[in-house]
């Protein structure tokens, strides 16, 4: 369950037009932007209120991508359609180093449009399975500690501001860090599977 897509779309044409196995993530039918602002049944995942628990929850996921990279063979797909434990942490690495990008230009810009990023393109081109553990379990500490020191010194009134996606889906900080924070623990959970 790794939609590496934002965007919502025809899974159905989408599967049909695949030769199997070309995805490294299994096509889910969810807009992830409801789990992340209505709780998530897979995961567990409810939004983080008071807001500024999101700190912190970005600062405890440290340690368990830290165990997570430290299981054996992490770069090996359970399936050859399901992302490696490696692909999962380099994935939510991008992830945390994008969104930090998107809060920091809606703090400061008024209303900005927030570029797409696509999760399947970037593990292709990073090429995450190669990538070595510790590296990433060092660059994801860094990331996501930038990300919890940026919340933590956003203003009260800082968490209303705006953003809209490509596609149209508008944002505001509060409702970005909801998916953002859904987005790390749902694949946290897949990688401890
Ligand atoms: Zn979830």
């Amino acid at each position: 369950m790794a939609p590496g897509r934002e965007q919502t779309y025809d899974w159905a044409v989408e599967i049909s037009h695949q030769p199997a196995h070309s995805t490294p993530s299994r096509p889910d039918t969810t807009d992830w932007t409801v789990p992340s602002a209505q709780g998530c049944p897979q995961c567990g995942f409810v939004p983080i209120r008071p807001l500024s628990g999101v700190a912190r929850r970005l600062r405890d996921s440290v340690e368990r991508w830290q165990a997570v990279l430290e299981l054996p063979d992490v770069a090996v797909r359970p399936e050859p359609d399901v992302w490696s434990r490696l692909e999962y942490c380099c994935h939510v690495l991008d992830i945390n180093r994008v969104f930090t990008v998107r809060v920091e230009r809606m703090r400061s810009e008024d209303v900005p449009t927030l570029e797409g990023w696509d999760g399947e393109v970037a593990a292709v081109e990073g090429d995450y399975n190669a990538r070595d553990p510790r590296s990433v379990a060092s660059d994801y500490e860094t990331a996501a500690h930038r990300a919890a020191e940026l919340f933590a010194s956003l203003e009260e009134d800082a968490w209303h501001r705006q953003g809209v996606r490509e596609d149209g889906k508008r944002f505001t900080i509060a409702t970005l860090a909801d998916y953002w924070l859904h987005e790390v623990q749902h694949h946290l959970a897949d990688a401890e599977r």
